[in-house]
């Protein structure tokens, strides 16, 4: 397996996710990927870093504004917070709502225009890190378009919850939909099948009126954790996407059984689709033992998810999305990789 991985992913390391009484330990922080390289390095699989695409291929799923925000941000925010407990990060003190939501000129309103969450914190080096993570979806969705069979872009910061105008919940550049963009330019039909535990509104809505590329998401129930606001069976596509986003939402809790049913399911409505290639949105959080405390699976489940994946014998290209339980991080992921590789024999010499 090639994976792609940059060392400037590293440099966004927050250490907390608000100002004030409700300050929040990180929990999106640089050691979740070194814990999956070490399983990587481990295990014999191929790191290399990804070449650099500059900002193009972010601009073919976002906006202008919302990339030279992300770009710009920090800076301007030290203009205003030079010294003090709000300097070294970008977090919201206010967000637009149903009944304010003009675009603000000032960078301290623009934070909350952009990024939907006080969890998407921007540092000095939040927006190399963020190119760095994409420039691995763009390789890795090139290496399937160079005619390889599966790749592993080890994202980070991670990209499901970002729309494209619109950041939150620990992700602003959503790694794969620019990955499957780029693939859908090429090769026509392509499906995204996102397993993270949370529920990936970002790419919804990134795909929402597009019949090209069918989304796919398995998650805990939204009324019961982030993203709230979205994740619901009944969210199917609009105009030409209408029937092309399936949400699979499952109760709190829900064990391995269940969860592999919904990926078989998912997996089905992906084949139905025809794509060319698949891409996986490929988080860790539905583990027993993670933080984000919606699903239950176990890392055997995990196994279970990569054969039913491998199985399904499209081209494939992992993006590394949650997953906060680092001392099972490795594990986890070594479970779902060797059973995804074992399920691709005709793929190896
Ligand atoms: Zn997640």
């Amino acid at each position: 397996m090639r994976v792609f991985h940059s060392d400037l992913q590293a440099g966004h390391s927050p250490d907390r996710y608000a100002l004030g009484r409700d300050l929040m330990p990180a929990r999106e922080t640089p050691d979740r990927i070194d814990v999956l390289l070490a399983a990587l390095r481990g295990a014999g699989h191929e790191i290399v870093p990804p070449r650099d695409h500059g900002i193009e291929p972010l601009r073919s799923v976002h906006t202008d504004d919302y990339l030279e925000f992300l770009g710009t941000a920090h800076a301007r925010w030290q203009a205003v917070f030079p010294s003090g407990p709000r300097a070294d990060w970008v977090v919201p003190l206010a967000f637009p709502n149903r009944h304010m939501n003009a675009r603000p000129a000032s960078v301290v309103g623009q934070a909350g225009h952009y990024l939907s969450s006080t969890t998407s914190p921007i540092g000095a080096g939040t927006w190399p890190a963020i190119m760095g993570a994409a420039h691995c979806a763009v390789d890795g969705a090139d290496s399937l378009l160079a005619g390889a069979r599966e790749a592993y872009a080890l994202c980070r910061p991670p990209g499901h919850h970002a729309y494209a105008d619109v950041g939150a919940g620990f992700c602003y550049v959503n790694n794969a939909a620019v990955a499957a963009h780029r693939l859908a330019a090429a090769l026509g039909r392509v499906a995204i099948l996102d397993i993270d535990v949370h529920h990936g509104n970002g790419t919804q809505g990134i795909f929402w009126r597009r019949a090209d590329v069918l989304f796919v998401s398995v998650h805990g129930d939204p009324d019961g954790g982030y993203p709230y606001y979205a994740g619901r069976a009944d969210e199917t596509g609009e105009g030409p996407g209408a029937g092309f986003n399936l949400n699979l939402p499952l109760p709190l809790g829900t064990a391995d059984a269940p969860w592999l049913q919904a990926i078989d399911t998912g997996l089905r409505a992906v084949q139905a689709h025809a794509p060319r290639a698949l891409v996986v949105s490929l988080g860790f959080d539905a583990h027993a033992s993670d933080a984000s405390a919606l699903l239950a699976v176990s890392t055997a489940a995990f196994a279970g998810a990569g054969q039913r994946i491998g199985a399904a014998g499209l081209p494939t290209l992992l993006v590394q999305e949650g997953g906060y339980a680092v001392d099972a991080l490795g594990r986890n992921l070594l479970s779902f990789l060797d059973a995804f590789q074992a399920a691709r024999p005709l793929d190896r010499p």
